[in-house]
């Protein structure tokens, strides 16, 4: 399932890890990511990588000598915006004597392939998804042969199995990747063909990776996956399991982690998955749910095996197992052949369902895609106006949800210091940014916290006393 939640628009933000101090001997690698948490997780693992290969992580690429470009194909004109930055990477490459070594990673890598080097000649490194734990010996490669190195096939390997430990503390809350690509084929999205068919860790792979974030001071856990609710893994003592299973096992590591995952298609949300909603306190109620449209023409259109009555209904069974369980989506506005109809529909749902928040795209056709080959396309002016329109539903119901919190309590874990000085900031269990006044020593910790005022997008409030659960 595409994640759109934490940032499929593609703003490239450096990658949050910590920052290494580049020792004198070290190489300085700057790895820019744009897209979504499977991404930053990426990023971190080819950092683990370089790391065994005498790469510290800069946080600039002036003077670095290695760039990464990890990058998303889920937004239009993704790789637009991947070329325009390469232009600027090219001139601190040619400062450098071309020393400089430009790679392209991530999803527009794994589409675009050599046509990267088609137009960026100066590139040289391309390389797909699932191959990141080859990275060193593509150096190597590019520094012997002189020669450009494309590595975008699927691998028969297993990457995670290649990929050494993590080695850096990876923060408070940290992402786990579990399950990669995705059988579902909607006809507006690029990942069956950009990150291949669903393939699952197995769980014992998971569960060390897991023991290994928290001794590292991870207090929150998000399993990753472009489908994550399809995950079916080998079983530690043979056998399978599904995802509600390995959910119970991480839940009874030491450590008492919160778990997150995410993303989840409807389809897959079974009856054991809504049963760990109700039993795992340490599984947080707040679940991203997408769902694209309310239009049931518009979801077969879509090809999301779905209707609109089968997600009503499914709300309300993981309501009736936790009831205060908060719901986030994703909504596409224009995909083709979209009826003023189809959009009031989805209108009606945001409104049956009430979300505690929502992110809202207007289609835009990917290449390749069965939606971007459909005659009826949308216009512009009229994609605008239905998404000004659905953004404005979602922002009232975000501010109910967040208003609704005041003068409650709440446990807040703290991840990292907030925008001001004194400030510290922490997630909601319904993952809401909470600010508190409060010293940094209390980051990594979980607080009751008295909330005191709602913001659009975050909440503030006054620590009272230790964190328990509920
Ligand atoms: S094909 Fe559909 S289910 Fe699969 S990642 Fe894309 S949007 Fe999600």
């Amino acid at each position: 399932m595409v994640d759109n939640s934490v940032g499929s628009v593609l703003q490239a933000s450096q990658s949050s890890l910590n920052e290494t101090t580049a020792n004198i001997d070290l190489k300085r690698v700057c790895i820019l990511t744009w897209g979504c948490q499977m991404n930053e997780y990426d990023s971190g693992r080819m950092l683990d990588v370089l790391a065994l290969n005498g790469y510290a992580r800069t946080g600039t690429p002036q003077g670095a000598d290695m760039v990464i470009l990890n990058t998303c194909h889920i937004r239009n004109k993704a790789s637009e915006k991947v070329f325009s930055e390469l232009g600027r990477l090219r001139l601190m490459k040619e400062a450098s004597g071309g020393r400089m070594i430009l790679a392209v990673a991530g999803c527009v890598a794994q589409a675009e392939g050599k046509d990267i080097l088609a137009r960026a000649p100066f590139v040289d490194i391309v390389l797909g998804p699932q191959t990141y734990h080859r990275l060193p010996e593509m150096v190597a490669r590019r520094a012997r042969s002189g020669d450009a190195v494309i590595e975008t096939e699927f691998l028969v390997e297993d990457k995670f199995e290649f990929l050494p430990e993590q080695s850096s503390p990876r923060g408070v809350a940290a992402f786990l990747t579990v399950q990669e690509g995705c059988d579902k084929f909607c006809s507006f999205c690029v990942v069956p063909y950009t990150r291949g068919a669903e393939q699952s860790r197995p769980a014992a792979a998971i569960l060390v990776e897991a023991r290994r974030l928290i001794a590292l001071g991870a207090r929150e856990i998000t399993l990753l996956g472009q489908n994550v609710s399809a995950w079916h893994g080998d079983a530690p003592n043979g056998g399978s399991w599904d995802l509600s299973r390995l959910l119970r096992a991480l839940a009874a590591l030491p450590g008492q982690v919160r778990l997150r995952y995410t993303t989840s298609h409807p389809r897959d949300m079974d009856l054991a998955l809504i049963e760990a909603h109700r039993d795992l306190p340490m599984l947080m109620p707040f679940l991203h749910l997408p769902v694209q449209s309310g239009s049931d023409r518009i979801l077969a259109a879509m090809n999301r095996r779905h209707t609109m009555d089968d997600y009503r209904r499914l709300v309300d069974r993981l309501r009736e197992a936790r009831q205060d369980l908060a719901l986030s989506s994703d909504f596409i506005v224009g995909h083709p052949e979209e009826t003023d109809e189809d959009f009031e529909a989805t209108i009606c749902l945001l409104h049956s369902v009430r979300f505690a928040q929502a992110y809202c795209f207007k289609y835009s056709p990917r290449p390749g895609t069965p939606a971007a080959r459909l005659r009826f396309q949308v216009s512009e002016a009229e994609k605008g106006r239905r998404l000004q329109m659905l953004q404005g539903i979602v922002r009232e119901q975000q501010a109910r949800f967040n208003s609704d919190s005041v003068g409650s309590t709440m446990n807040v874990l703290f991840t990292g210091p907030g925008r001001h000085s004194g400030q510290i900031l922490g997630r909601s269990l319904y993952f809401q940014p909470v600010h508190v006044t409060g010293p940094a020593s209390l980051i990594g910790e979980e607080k009751v916290v008295l909330i005191r005022n709602a913001h659009p997008n975050s909440l503030s409030g006054t620590i009272i006393q230790k964190g328990f659960r509920a």
